[in-house]
């Protein structure tokens, strides 16, 4: 016999558990189907638990500042065990208080692995459930590069397992998840070499975010490996990782070889063809603007769609969906540019827009004008370490409407949201400087550019 629901959610990540919610609010029957621990990637290897990690490394630099603002400190190293142990707690209040939420709105759920058995049923721990609308929010999971040895290495998932904190680390990849998980290691002291097939890191972001990135990471003394395509992991005699990487070098000795390359769509196990979804080339499942698949009645959304893969972006694209479902919302759906996002590195990087070669190729080289500001901030005018803060500004048009925002520097973090809000409403250089400026912060430049 079947359980039937107005929806069925297929994993209680960021996206799933606001989809699944959001439909509950307007009165659905709803199912959420979750394996593993409530909250997914965000709450249990990604956004919360790193950016515990990020404070922690952020206090550490901010305890040496504390030397030249005059405190005098004895630091006694870093206790990784401690930090873990609160973090780990941290987390585990949160996957008690989001079965709490769907309790309190009446989201069934079901702690199975779900798999399709048709395209309105699905199969989760011995039961059958089916619906007419049916949300993929399965996520993604790290990819590892296809080397021999490659199982020595740690993913990001394993990083938040790691019980101690391994001396010397290399970190693999150029994304902005290898960017900050060197800062955090840096951070707290561990002797970091950064793998770099190219030269640069976030190379799909404004230029200008991953030459200051690598600037800071070096002054942090990060080593940095350029043109390293590693080519096999192995221990030696004495139990160390070495990496070798093309035209035979070899790197190290490390205690852990960190890999952040890349994150591949969870499809496997899905029965994603008994419902005859399709996937893309990239092996991610396609969706149309409303988050349909290539069936009807069966939605994704989620890092598992392979779209500006961001906790509030599944969150959003989850909940706008269900305003259309079930909340009469028609034609609502998420418009997937000027997202705006941090990349959580030491120092913060935030950004939203386009960059200043996306604006020129589509607006004319002639109609884009950029506005930049490098600067020593206030904070480390009497501090021995001098980490900048650099802002660029892209605007477009006779008006100059901003169409990009790239800050890195220390409060880029929470300077952004704000900045994106104008953005979005259409400001222009002019509204900026119309804005008076907030004395003495950072975040004011971005008010008096000229
Ligand atoms: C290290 C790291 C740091 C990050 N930092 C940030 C950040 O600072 N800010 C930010 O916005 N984003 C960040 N992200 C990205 C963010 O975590 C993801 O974009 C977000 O979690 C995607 O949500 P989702 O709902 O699509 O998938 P997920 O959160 O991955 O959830 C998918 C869920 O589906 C479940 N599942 C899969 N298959 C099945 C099945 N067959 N049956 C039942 N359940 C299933 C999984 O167990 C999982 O719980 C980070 C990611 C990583 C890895």
């Amino acid at each position: 016999m079947s359980d039937t629901f107005d929806l069925v959610v297929i994993g209680g990540g960021s996206g799933g558990l606001a989809s699944s919610q959001r439909a509950a609010e307007y009165g659905a029957r709803v199912a959420l189907v979750e394996s593993g621990p409530l909250g997914g990637t965000c709450v249990n290897v990604g956004c919360v638990p790193k950016k515990i990690m990020w404070n922690a490394a952020d206090l550490g630099s901010a305890l040496i500042d504390a030397a030249d603002y005059g405190f005098r400190l004895d630091a006694h190293g870093h206790d990784w065990k401690h930090l873990k142990q609160v973090r780990d707690d941290y987390v585990h209040r949160l996957n008690g208080i989001y079965a709490a939420n769907l309790a309190r709105r009446n989201v069934e759920l079901v702690r199975a692995h779900a798999s399709f058995l048709g395209p309105h049923t699905v199969a989760a721990g011995g039961r059958t459930l089916e619906a007419p609308h049916i949300i993929i929010a399965t996520g993604g999971r790290p990819t590892v590069p296809q080397i021999p040895g490659a199982q020595l290495g740690l993913t990001s998932d394993d990083f938040f397992r790691l019980p101690e904190r391994p001396q010397r680390v290399a970190v693999v990849g150029g994304s902005y998840i290898a960017v900050e998980l060197a800062a955090i290691f840096a951070g707290l002291s561990s002797k970091v070499t950064l793998v770099l097939r190219h030269e640069s890191v976030l190379r799909s972001f404004e230029p200008m975010l991953g030459e200051a990135s690598l600037k800071s990471l070096q002054e942090e003394g990060v080593e940095i490996a350029m043109h390293s395509s590693p080519t096999g992991l192995t221990r030696n005699g004495a139990g160390a990782l070495e990496l070798e990487v093309a035209g035979g070098r070899r790197l190290g000795p490390f205690d852990a070889v960190q890999f952040a390359i890349g994150r591949e769509a969870v499809v496997d196990g899905v029965g994603l063809d008994k419902a005859g979804v399709q996937l893309d080339a990239q092996g991610y499942i396609g969706t149309d603007k409303y988050q349909a698949t290539s069936v009807p009645g069966i939605y994704a959304i989620g890092d598992v769609t392979g779209r500006v893969q961001l906790t509030p972006v599944a969150i959003a694209a989850g909940r706008r969906l269900c305003d259309r479902l079930f909340g009469g919302q028609e034609g609502r759906f998420l418009d997937y540019e000027n997202v705006p996002t941090v990349i959580f590195g030491h120092p913060p990087i935030g950004t939203v827009g386009l960059t200043e070669r996306a604006a020129r190729e589509r607006f004319g080289n002639e109609n884009v004008r950029v506005f930049r500001s490098s600067f020593v901030p206030l904070y480390h005018a009497v501090t021995t370490a001098k980490v900048r803060v650099d802002m660029k500004l892209v605007t477009a048009g006779p008006e100059q409407r901003i169409v990009g925002i790239h800050i890195v520097g220390a409060g880029a973090d929470e300077m952004l949201q704000g900045f994106a809000v104008a953005l979005r409403m259409g400001a222009t250089k002019k509204d900026f400087d119309d804005t008076v400026a907030i004395h003495p912060t950072s975040a004011e430049e971005l008010v008096t550019m000229r």
